[in-house]
């Protein structure tokens, strides 16, 4: 296994790389043991970042918009020649093999694909002899992103961009838990970028607050759980900041009783257990027709027995520990609670002797609502399978939580399926695949699972107010 040389990360505050107040500890999840010490910035660092973002921002946004995008290609070209580096950087921190992470970090340049194109064109809704109305999009000036530590990368990448092409300016607040490959990136990006256009800063939970009620923020970017969106929003409010909160699922596939369990086996499984199931929008419940429930339950077990769990840096491995100590607790809770209640771990995949927070793949049958697996977002490697006879109770049973990112029908018959998804409430509904987020299409929670969207012309737009230009002729 190769153990990469790594230097600490500092701050980047200002365009200068600068150390914290105080020093926070990142564990490696494959060990469980700190493997380095990063900056924890204080109020008044942050202070610091807000006024420099602030002074960055006139010029920014004055900038022509296809020089921003020149300056988010030239991100995309340093982010390439450094990927061995971050790549690295991500699998310590996060856990996820190195292939995945060079794959998280190849997926955010397709950020730049996307919105190094768009255009920011001005709506014309009147121009004729009376007068002319122009509706402009325009920067709202400084972001604030918040990220948590599933991608750390993506996430980040997914507001540094579209932002920075909109006109703004941006303040980075990686996780705690993984904030070392962030404030590298953040390092990185000074080669390109005027100071106090991107900026990172690492600390705390207490970081997060701190940047939500801060009246020098002008809008929020925040991916993580539902709970802390509500805080982020409550926050937000003080100053009327605008907010994109990106949130939690607990995502429902429902496979009709025409599809092929040899077909969608695979596809199912992986959307359930991609990044060790840290993914939010995974398929977390499974709804599977009576009739061709042993044949899933097989297909999934099939495909479960090809998981290698082990450390992201040792070869041959293709899924990852679970990030945290706090999140390994969680998803063992709920899978125990669900055996308890009579469900049936009909797969438990092997997992490394040792230390770190190693969780085996595990299937779960047996088990419904009211079930706290079931219910709940585990967020970890482990999905119950359920059956229906009714598709109509199938469907209520979906819908039937507070969560709404994304859903998925299985079937080879497309149009039964879309006229299934037409019926399930959530952001996304994916047919025959779950979940797919790129750049180019819009990506959001309904009911709690979210406000806003990112990706699309639509995420461009939320890092944008609307001016109106109303002029009489
Ligand atoms: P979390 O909400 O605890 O933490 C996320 C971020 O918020 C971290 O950077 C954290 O330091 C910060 N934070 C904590 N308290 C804060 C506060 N009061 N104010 C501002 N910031 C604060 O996230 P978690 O529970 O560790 O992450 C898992 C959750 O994230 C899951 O629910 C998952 O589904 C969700 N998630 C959603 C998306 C999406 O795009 N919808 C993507 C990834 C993860």
């Amino acid at each position: 296994m190769a153990t990469p040389t790594i230097t600490r990360p500092r701050l980047t505050i200002n365009g200068r790389g600068v150390d914290g107040a105080g020093t926070l500890p990142v564990i490696d999840p494959s060990t469980g043991e700190s493997f380095i010490e990063v900056p924890a910035a204080s109020a008044a660092q942050l202070d610091e970042a807000v006024a420099a973002a602030n002074a960055a921002f006139p010029s920014w946004r004055d900038t022509p918009l296809q020089r921003r995008q020149d300056a988010v290609r030239d991100i995309a070209e340093v982010i390439r020649a450094n990927i061995d580096e971050l790549a690295n950087l991500v699998t310590l921190e996060q856990g996820k093999p190195l292939g995945n992470a060079r794959g998280e970090i190849g997926a955010s340049l397709r950020q730049v694909d996307f919105f190094g194109q768009s255009t920011l064109e001005p709506e014309i809704i009147k121009d004729d002899e009376t007068g002319r109305v122009e509706v402009r999009r325009v920067p709202i000036g400084v972001v604030g992103g918040i990220t948590v530590w599933n991608y750390p990368i993506l996430a980040a990448m997914f507001k540094i961009v579209p932002a920075l092409v909109a006109g703004n300016v941006v303040i980075i607040k990686p996780s705690p838990y993984t904030p070392v490959a962030t404030l590298r990136l953040g390092e990185l990006l000074q080669e390109v970028l005027p100071p106090g256009v991107v900026q990172v800063v690492s600390g705390t939970d207490e970081l997060g607050p701190a940047l939500t009620g801060h009246p020098g923020v002008h809008k929020i970017s925040f991916t993580g759980s539902v709970p802390t969106g509500k805080h982020v929003m409550a926050s937000s409010a003080g100053t009327l900041k605008r907010v994109t909160l990106e949130l939690g699922g607990n995502d429902a596939g429902i496979v009709l009783d025409d599809a092929d369990p040899a077909v969608v086996g695979k596809d199912l499984f992986w959307a359930a257990f991609s990044n060790s199931g840290q993914v939010c929008a995974a398929l977390k419940r499974l709804y599977v027709p009576e009739s061709k429930f042993d044949a899933i339950c097989d297909a999934l077990a099939a495909e479960a027995a090809t998981v290698v769990v082990g450390p992201g840096l040792q070869e041959g491995v293709n899924a990852g520990p679970v990030q945290n100590k706090p999140q390994l607790d969680r998803v063992r809770e709920l899978t125990d609670d669900a055996i308890a209640q009579g469900g049936d771990a009909f797969f438990r995949g092997e997992v490394p002797d040792g230390p770190g927070y190693w969780f085996p793949t595990t299937l779960i049958r047996g088990v419904a609502e009211g079930t706290r697996l079931v219910d709940e977002e585990p967020f970890g490697p482990v999905v119950p399978i359920l059956t229906y006879r009714d598709l109509d109770d199938a469907v209520a049973r979906a819908n039937n939580t507070d969560y709404g990112l994304g859903a998925s029908v299985w079937s080879p018959d497309l149009d039964r399926a879309a006229a299934v998804a037409e019926r399930l409430d959530a952001g996304s509904v994916w047919v025959n695949q779950h979940p797919v987020v790129t750049a180019t299409v819009p990506f959001g929670g309904a009911k709690q699972s979210g406000i806003g969207v990112e990706g699309s012309i639509h995420g461009l737009h939320a890092y944008t107010n609307i001016k109106v230009l109303s002029i009489r002729r």
